[in-house]
């Protein structure tokens, strides 16, 4: 590994870090949830690949930050959390969607848009009733 690849590579440890402190589980921004599993696949052409088959599961205290895959991809990953909370939101018990990549490749630097298929789980609690009896 040269000098450059491992300051690159210093760069997305911090920034996943930076990333990770930000973050707080599921359980404990929205404490109305019981569980909450997501699957994350490869989508598009990258799905044609016998390679890239893999299915990733987070749960609700993983860091919801999906690596993309691409190697030569600069402090990218598929934030997860947007379509989680819109999920929560609206109460839906399951998700079923797809996500990109907003990480830069190459120089002069293009959109990774690395894609993938999430699917997703979650359980509420049920709802407090008849409280202090
Ligand atoms: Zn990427």
């Amino acid at each position: 590994m040269n000098k450059k690849e491992q300051q690159e590579l210093e760069r997305r440890r911090e920034w996943r870090r930076m990333w990770t402190r930000s973050w707080t589980p599921w359980t404990e921004t929205h404490p109305e949830i019981e569980a909450l599993t997501l699957k994350v696949k490869a989508a598009g052409v990258e799905a044609l690949d016998a390679t890239r088959q893999d299915v990733w599961t987070y749960s609700a205290t993983s860091v919801p930050l999906h690596e993309c895959g691409n190697p030569s991809c600069s402090i990218g990953g598929i934030d997860l959390r947007p379509l989680v909370s819109e999920a929560i939101a609206e109460h839906k018990s399951t998700i079923h969607t797809s996500a990109i990549c907003k990480g830069l490749e190459g120089n002069p630097p293009r959109s990774c848009r690395m894609i993938v298929d999430v699917s997703g789980w979650i359980s509420y609690k049920p709802a407090a009733t008849g409280v202090g009896t």
